[in-house]
């Protein structure tokens, strides 16, 4: 799969030198690439993808829906005793 000392970029599949910590093309760290790709094997991508998302808005929209589910059946319950 890799050949001579050459690193090629497992995501575009561009050269790279061999000392290359990331992807001159696409830009990605070969380092977290490789975590990435560990975690897609071991059943843990889920929990990764939640853990190292880059967007706020994402994990905010999650806190929101849950808190509110949350609240919205605890009045439930109250209401209806
Ligand atoms: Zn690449």
């Amino acid at each position: 799969m890799v050949s001579g000392s050459m690193t090629h970029c497992p995501k575009c599949n561009s050269p790279a030198g061999s000392e290359a910590l990331e992807c001159p093309a696409c830009g990605i760290l070969f380092s977290k690439w490789q975590e990435r790709e560990n975690n897609v094997t071991s059943g843990n991508l889920a929990r990764y993808s939640i853990a190292n998302a880059t967007s706020s808005e994402f994990n905010w929209t999650i806190l929101a829906i849950v808190v509110g589910v949350v609240i919205l059946s605890f009045l439930f319950v109250q209401y209806n005793q």
